[in-house]
């Protein structure tokens, strides 16, 4: 029996997201196959859009939406305060969350020597220039209580030492171990309350 080579591509897309395993890629693909052709093009297309329409915000990192910053471009937000997180995802979870509007600052991952991530590797330099270039009262580190998190909360702060601008770390609701974009709004919420001065 012939093969079908334009299946098999696209189980093996499927495959290359996180958790897709190479018999749940298949079925995917099987599944794509058997819709309607509207669907189908409607799922190309939102996959071909998330890449054309979305892109990195310059200053702050944040994904934004025909080139407008969620947080820099929102010009009801508090310009004093700046919250450092991990990942796009773990901002959009604070908002939610409610009760933080200051503008952020995504590192683009967490150091982690194991993994290869250095903090060359991360949007660290930016921070620091930012954070130089004035304004800000208080910078909050909203990275994950994991060993990474702690790592990379620390050098920062040593970094951010010498411009006098105060440096605070979410207070532990958040259990230990657990990463930001998992925790419920409410504990998110108390975090922010509970934040204390490194
Ligand atoms: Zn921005």
């Amino acid at each position: 029996m012939k093969g079908l080579p334009s299946l098999e591509n696209l189980s093996l897309s499927f495959s290359k997201l996180p958790g897709v395993g190479a018999k749940t890629a298949e079925r995917m693909a099987y599944a794509v196959l058997r819709m309607e052709r509207e669907d189908r093009e409607e799922f190309a297309k939102s996959i071909a859009e998330v890449g054309e329409k979305i892109s990195k915000c310059p200053t702050c990192g944040l994904y934004e939406e025909n080139g407008e910053c969620p947080s820099c471009d929102d010009e009801t937000r508090e310009r004093s305060l700046l919250c450092v997180v991990s990942e796009d995802r773990d901002a959009r979870s604070i908002e939610k969350a409610g009760g933080y509007h200051g503008l952020y600052h995504v590192l683009g991952g967490l150091i982690s020597p194991s993994k290869g991530l250095l903090p060359e590797g991360l949007s660290i330099d930016s921070l620091v220039n930012r954070v130089k270039a004035g304004g800000f009262e208080e910078v909050i580190l909203a990275l994950s209580p994991t060993l990474e998190g702690e790592t990379t909360s620390l050098y920062i702060s040593k970094l951010l030492a010498s411009t006098g601008v105060k440096v605070t770390r979410l207070g532990y609701g958040l259990p230990m171990g657990a990463s930001l974009d998992y925790a419920d709004g409410l504990t998110i919420e108390k975090a922010f309350e509970g934040r204390r001065k490194i």
